[in-house]
């Protein structure tokens, strides 16, 4: 196997097992930069996914304190199960804060959650600086083909290597579910006594990048993935991935770090 050294050289490396565990970005495209390695199925790249979310923030009569941080304790895990939200497939959790990381500066607040000037505007701050409350929620993202990683045809690394190009498309069921995230977000608010909504803003505004998974997805056959339960490529036998890339699903909206550690440790114990 190449590998490049951050000194700029290239060296030739030979390993009884190599793995691989560059994330659900990286890694397709190392793979696919090598020469399209363990991609018999044509997988590689394909169903990525980013969990979506949806945010939608009011004015609370009662001081919600966000300057003092963003606490976010208690998560509604009612909507988590594939089936929990009607007539939509896919879960989501939602969780509420007292800001959301961009608000808690004054400044941010004048602009976005009380805009205005002069007088008027300095005593709305002082009424309402501090009352921001937010509802959020996180939900899973169903794989789809036009969701992908390949390799973009012009921009390179400083070794001439093809950088990942994303492109990610949010599919009708995923739209179905953000409604009804953010629908259920303005209940919430609304049953805790906040109904002056400032600001929504979710998926479909604008990409996150905190969840990604997918592109390398495992499975039980090499028509269909890229790596079996173990995390081992179907045809490379001494080639190993340990990244969110091997997810076949996202989830109901968890944050994935524990299952992708428990399949690392699992690929661990299972390497022969
Ligand atoms: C802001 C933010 C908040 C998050 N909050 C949570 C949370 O609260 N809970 C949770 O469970 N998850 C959270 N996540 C998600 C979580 O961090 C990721 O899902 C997880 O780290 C992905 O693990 P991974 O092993 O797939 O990839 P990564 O953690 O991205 O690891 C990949 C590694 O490979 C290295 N790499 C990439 N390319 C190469 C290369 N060519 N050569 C050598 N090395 C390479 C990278 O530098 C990196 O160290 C959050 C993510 C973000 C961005």
């Amino acid at each position: 196997m190449l590998v490049a050294r951050a000194n700029g050289g290239i060296e030739r490396i030979r390993a009884p097992r190599f793995v691989l565990a560059a994330g659900a970005v990286e890694t397709p495209r190392l793979l696919l930069a090598s020469g399209n390695l363990a991609n018999e199925s044509g997988e590689v790249g394909r169903n990525f996914m980013e969990t979506v979310s949806t945010l939608v923030g009011a004015l609370h009569p009662e001081p919600q304190h966000g300057r003092r941080g963003l606490p976010a304790d208690a998560i509604c895990w009612d909507f988590n199960a594939p089936d929990a939200i009607p007539g939509v497939a896919g879960g989501c959790r939602l969780y509420h804060a007292s800001a959301e990381s961009g608000l808690v500066g004054l400044a941010n607040f004048a602009v976005r959650a009380v805009p205005g000037w002069g007088r008027a505007h300095a005593r709305k701050m002082r009424e309402q600086y501090g009352h921001a409350l937010y509802v959020g929620a996180i939900g899973e993202s169903l794989p789809h083909a036009q969701s992908r990683i390949d390799l973009d045809p012009v921009k390179r690394d400083h070794h001439g290597v093809p950088l990942a190009r994303i492109s990610a498309w949010l599919g009708e069921t995923d739209i179905a579910r953000l409604r009804f995230m953010a629908g259920k977000s303005r209940e919430l608010l609304a049953a805790g006594g906040a109904t002056d909504v400032f600001e929504a803003y979710s998926s479909w505004d604008r990409f996150s990048a905190s969840h990604v998974f997918g592109t390398c997805r495992m499975g039980s056959g090499p028509a269909a993935s890229v790596v079996n339960a173990d995390g081992r490529s179907h045809r490379w036998r001494n080639l190993w991935i340990t990244d969110a890339s091997v997810f076949p699903s996202s989830g109901g909206g968890e944050a994935p770090s524990l299952t992708i550690q428990a399949l690392a440790l699992r690929c661990a114990e299972r390497m022969t």
